[in-house]
């Protein structure tokens, strides 16, 4: 059985992650799920290398930090997290929701919605091949931090800050790294820049431009080879055992279309006093709110957090006052310092 949980969160964009810290500081426990396999929603998939100037008490912030001290911030509350899962099924019954993935199925009084634009998913290359590698986890589309390179040949395919990452980690101890792209412009993380530039330069990381991947073929048990097509220059092949293509990622509605719910140009109408959707105890933040006045910014999804999270309070514990919304009165914030009582079960199912 699973500990309890108050608020389910689909969702871990900046207005995802900044629920579970809302919904702590009343006290209520978050799972949250993301499709993405990592933190940070649009900031993570579309822009991590980029400053954003206009998240209040940051003259700039990198994207990626924002993501890491979001989650410090929230580490107290003791959130679950579930990423790489996109959540498929929404069902109410008995005053619950039930929230399904691939994995499993949760339950809880109280959903949010953070959706954004949608779920991400990695984009795929077109190469022959590609599904047999795939199914042998022989193409990945996430560089492991913790992945052992050693002794291994990597392909990785792409411009993103992602692929950089993954072409750094992995020359420390891979037998060889290939990196392939169109044109001699990358996504850089400031920390990157300069591994990148001298792992370059000392040929540990080599990087085939202007390229793609096209072909990928070797034994029925073991990628051995890639082929890579030129544009105006002569076709190669290349030797690897294990390709990464990070060519980003994009975003779909998906099964969010068929949850019922009041969705206009890809948002749900809500009542922006509670965050909450024409359903019950379910309520909806960040990019995919829809009112009046409605700005699709970082600052306003946090708001709307901090809306839905004074609202949800009195689903989770009925006929109980809200507590004292100062977090600089409450001290060192945890959940048991916050937690007026114990709330009723929710079981993964
Ligand atoms: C290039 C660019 C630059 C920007 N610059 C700024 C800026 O400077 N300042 C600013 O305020 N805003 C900026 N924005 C806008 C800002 O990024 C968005 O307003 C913000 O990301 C919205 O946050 P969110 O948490 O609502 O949604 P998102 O960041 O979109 O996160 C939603 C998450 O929900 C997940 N999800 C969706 N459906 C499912 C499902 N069915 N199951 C599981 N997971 C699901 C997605 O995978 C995603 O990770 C910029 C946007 C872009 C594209």
């Amino acid at each position: 059985m699973d500990k309890d949980t108050d608020v389910i969160i689909i969702g871990g964009g900046p207005a995802g992650l900044h629920m579970v810290f809302q919904a702590g500081l009343y006290g209520m426990r978050s799972l949250l799920i993301d499709a993405l396999p990592q933190p940070g929603g649009q900031l993570a998939a579309l822009y991590p290398d980029k400053l954003i100037y206009d998240v209040p008490g940051f003259p700039s912030v990198l994207a990626q930090e924002l993501i890491e001290r979001l989650l410090a911030q929230a580490e107290a509350f003791e959130p679950r997290y579930r990423w790489g899962e996109r959540v498929d099924t929404l069902n109410f019954a008995d005053g619950r929701w039930t929230v399904g993935t691939a994995q499993g199925q949760w339950r809880a009084p109280v959903v949010v919605l953070a959706a954004g634009i949608g779920a991400f998913a990695p984009k795929r290359p077109r190469a022959e091949g590609l599904e047999h590698y795939e199914r042998l986890d022989q193409v990945r589309y996430q560089a492991d931090a913790a992945a052992d390179w050693h002794g291994r040949r990597i392909l990785i395919q792409g411009g993103t800050a992602q692929a950089v990452a993954a072409a750094v980690a992995a020359a420390q101890t891979a037998a060889g790294v290939d990196l392939v792209h169109r044109k001699d412009e990358f996504e850089l993380l400031p920390h990157h820049a300069e591994p990148f530039r001298q792992l370059r330069q000392a040929g540990r990381i080599r990087c085939r431009i202007p390229y793609t991947v096209n072909a990928l073929g070797g034994t029925d048990a073991q990628l051995k080879w890639a082929k890579l097509k030129g544009y105006g220059t002569a076709d190669v092949t290349v030797e690897t055992d294990l390709f990464l293509p990070l060519l980003g990622f994009g975003a779909a509605l998906g099964p969010i279309k068929d949850w019922a719910l009041p969705l206009q140009a890809g948002a749900v109408a809500v009542d922006p006093a509670s965050m909450e959707s024409p359903q019950r105890q379910l309520y909806v933040i960040g990019d995919m709110a829809a009112y009046a006045g409605k700005a699709k910014l970082i600052v306003i999804g946090f708001s709307e957090a901090a809306i839905a999270a004074r609202h949800a309070f009195n689903y989770i514990y009925p006929g109980t006052r809200l507590p004292t919304a100062y977090s600089s009165n409450i001290g060192p914030l945890d959940l048991g310092r916050t937690r007026p009582r114990q709330a009723e079960d929710s079981t993964k199912i």
